[in-house]
């Protein structure tokens, strides 16, 4: 039973390292008994319940050069230390990824966006969790940086299971990388919440490419709140690929998508019911984003 008291942290040791290889040589020497800080939208909360009790803490948010977002090679490179609010109102995130743009417009409320990073949400990995469906439907890289180097692993091996990444203990997250989506793409980020600031019933990332002809050169679909971790909807991709993109075909997306869904029945509603919605929201999602093909 969660009381008043259960609300203050455990005593911890406070840490504000003021470079990465500051940060790692005290995740060396505090292993398991240490946890990384950025924005604490995540972690604080979690230690005020007691479920997460480190003994020491190391604040990462005041080191420099990991708040950045750049444009390169058609790609964009988000330093881990980039706050929501900041991606969300990116021009370069807008013009050339809005759906990111727009599933960072959704995590929490304005003060949440303020303090909550990208790398936060990413190392956080709640299924329900607006950015992480984005990274997946991108197959974005994340830069992982330990004291033995540097590491990039892609999306897909990145989310291993709920609340569980690849990142090892010892490493910092240092950046994500997502595509610039190429012309004649268009994007949306659409989310199922109980209220505004809630986490997402299901939500659906989409991306569309069409060529000159109209035809569906690639398409990408991720989902939130529908498995362990952030889904890639590969299967309902496939019904869209090399085709236009008619009513029947988004209709054969939408039922794949889910198909492919495993939610879990909850107090955001049954498995059945979100099954339903990921229907209703891969359909509108494709469609909003075929709407914006440019
Ligand atoms: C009121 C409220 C409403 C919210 N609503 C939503 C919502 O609607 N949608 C949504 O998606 N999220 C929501 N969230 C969750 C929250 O916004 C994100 O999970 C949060 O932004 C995580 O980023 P952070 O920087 O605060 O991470 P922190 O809380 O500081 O850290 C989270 C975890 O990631 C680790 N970590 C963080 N950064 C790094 C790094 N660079 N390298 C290694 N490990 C790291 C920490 O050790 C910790 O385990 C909400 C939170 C609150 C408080």
């Amino acid at each position: 039973m969660f009381t008043l008291f259960n609300m203050i942290p455990r005593a911890f040791e406070y840490y504000a390292p003021a470079s990465v290889s500051e940060a790692l040589s005290l995740l060396q020497k505090y292993g398991d008994e240490s946890k990384v800080l950025a924005g604490g939208q995540s972690l604080v909360p979690l230690m005020k319940l007691r479920l997460v009790s480190p003994a020491h803490i190391i604040d990462i948010g005041r080191i420099p050069g990991l708040s950045y977002i750049k444009e390169e090679d058609n790609k964009i490179r988000i330093g881990a230390l980039t706050t929501h609010h900041e991606v969300e109102t990116s021009p370069v995130v807008k013009s050339k990824c809005m759906v990111l743009s727009e599933a960072e417009s959704h995590v929490g409320d304005q003060q949440v966006r303020n303090r909550g990073t990208i790398g936060g949400s990413a190392c956080h990995a709640d299924p329900a969790a607006d950015v992480p469906s984005v990274l997946v439907a991108l197959d974005a890289e994340f830069k992982m940086t330990g004291s033995s180097g540097d590491r990039v692993v892609d999306a897909r091996n990145f989310f291993q299971d709920i609340f569980t990444t690849d990142l090892r203990q010892n490493e910092i997250l240092a950046e994500i990388t997502v595509p610039a989506l190429p012309p004649r793409s268009g994007s949306t980020y659409l989310k199922f919440e109980r209220g505004a600031g809630d986490f997402a019933i299901v939500a659906v990332a989409a991306a569309v490419t069409l060529d000159q002809a109209g035809v569906c050169q690639d398409v990408r679909l991720g989902l939130a709140g529908v498995e362990s971790i952030p889904l890639r909807a590969l299967k309902a991709e496939e019904a869209l690929k090399g085709k236009k993109p008619d009513d029947n075909a988004i209709l054969e997306a939408a039922a794949r998508a889910s198909e492919q869904s495993k939610p879990s029945s909850d107090i955001r509603g049954s498995a059945e019911y979100k099954k339903e919605m990921v229907k209703v929201f891969v359909k509108r999602a494709l469609k909003t984003a075929l709407s914006r093909v440019s």
